[in-house]
């Protein structure tokens, strides 16, 4: 644990607001100590980019896959990421965790915790996040490399590449597909230590511009048209259940996440999600049409909407090139864990790396209830990944 309780150390929290690559400074305080460690275990080329981007190369068999694995270096910005103090729970007996900040992790809130008892649990003292997301999956990568050079044993030829600016969506920007050069890879960087994930979400975003008809009040009688009205209107007829709070799994939904405006004219942005990539091509469909007779009903009104694809289901290429799933499937195997799949009611970087030519499928890091006080790593599950991620690195 000792690489872990080093990494979440170092604060390294990006920057939505910066223009910056990386978007913070401080990024720089990790990637720099990541490229001195990974030079140290023989990774000779290990390098930082121009847009803060930390690659290295190690060799393997001959004719072996090259095997790529990615992390990101920064953490959220719900949570603090300055200061982390871990607290490690040896032996933990499976009930509410209270940190000294005053707050608590309650198994009512987080029943996985009750499948901890036992186990050694690593907390913060409640002010800051954790930073398992991602120190965990960087932690669990190094600590692989460093275990299968001091065994000797034969292995694939590896690509590391550490990430900035994940958390704000920047992090698969300056992706050198060709640089990376690996055949198929794997992100570190979700939760569940059985977990492999595949498919994610198709996402964009729709931003409607609404422009009623002002008139004074008292003079009102069927000539206004009330901008936020219109907007009530479309919302509605793309059905309530179709929001987030209400599905889950495969099911898709719209999300109303801003409203600026007045009576008189409103700008307003929908986020659309959905594994499918029919359904999420009809659904965008449906928004322009709905509001077009919206508009029709109100000829005198205004209603525009734009629609932008932010990212893609990587399905579609793991589909096509199932290298990576059906490698993971072999080396959960030999590590003797059950492995599950399940949809990322999100996105990942690795759909990014995915369509830009490396089919990358993310996995677990031991590390849970991200981007808050109450995150916590189980050090069990975290050892598992390590052995997880070495025989992902050897079997053949
Ligand atoms: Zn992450």
């Amino acid at each position: 644990m000792d690489k872990f309780l080093r990494y979440v150390r170092i604060d390294t929290q990006s920057d939505e607001r910066s223009n910056l690559t990386p978007s913070a400074e401080k990024e720089y305080d990790l990637l720099n100590l990541l490229k001195e460690e990974l030079l140290a275990l023989g990774l000779e080329d290990a390098e930082i980019d121009q847009y803060g981007r930390l690659y290295a190369h190690l060799g393997g068999e001959e004719g072996w896959a090259r095997i790529g694995l990615n992390s990101h270096v920064d953490t959220a910005g719900e949570a603090s990421g300055k200061d982390v103090k871990p607290i490690i729970h040896e032996n933990y007996d499976g009930k509410d965790i209270e940190l000294p900040a005053g707050i608590s992790i309650q198994v009512a809130d987080f029943p996985r915790l009750a499948a901890h008892k036992g186990d050694t649990i690593v907390t913060t003292d409640g002010s800051t996040l954790l930073g398992g997301d991602d120190k965990a999956g960087i932690a669990i990568i190094m600590n692989a490399i460093e275990e299968l050079i001091a065994e000797k044993v034969p292995h694939h030829p590896v690509s590391v590449l550490f990430t900035p600016d994940e958390e704000i969506g920047r992090g698969p920007e300056h992706f050198d597909c060709k640089k990376f050069g690996a055949d198929f890879a794997y992100t570190i960087d979700g939760a569940d230590s059985d977990l492999i994930e595949c498919e994610n979400f198709n996402a964009a975003h729709a931003d409607v511009e609404i422009e009623g008809l002002a008139i004074h009040p008292g003079e009102a009688k069927g000539k206004l048209i009330n901008a936020i009205s219109l907007l009530e209107q479309l919302d509605l007829s793309l059905g309530i259940s179709r929001r987030p709070e209400a599905t889950e799994l495969y099911e898709g939904f719209y999300h109303l996440i801003a409203v600026e405006g007045d009576s008189a004219s409103l700008k307003a942005r929908y986020l659309i999600r959905e594994h499918d990539r029919a359904k999420f091509e009809a659904m965008k469909e449906e928004l322009i049409n709905k509001a077009k007779s919206l508009n029709e009903v109100y000829p005198k009104a205004k209603i525009d909407v734009h629609i932008k694809d932010d990212y893609r289901n990587m399905k579609e290429i793991i589909d096509k090139d199932p290298r990576a799933l059906e490698h993971a499937k072999k080396a959960f195997e030999a590590a003797g864990i059950k492995m599950r799949q399940d949809p990322i009611r999100g996105g990942t970087d690795g759909a990014t790396f995915s369509f830009l030519g490396c089919p990358t499928p993310n996995l677990g890091t031991g590390s849970y209830n991200h981007h808050g006080e109450r995150e916590y790593l189980s050090l069990r599950d975290y050892e598992e990944m390590i052995e997880l991620v070495k025989k992902i690195l050897t079997v053949d």
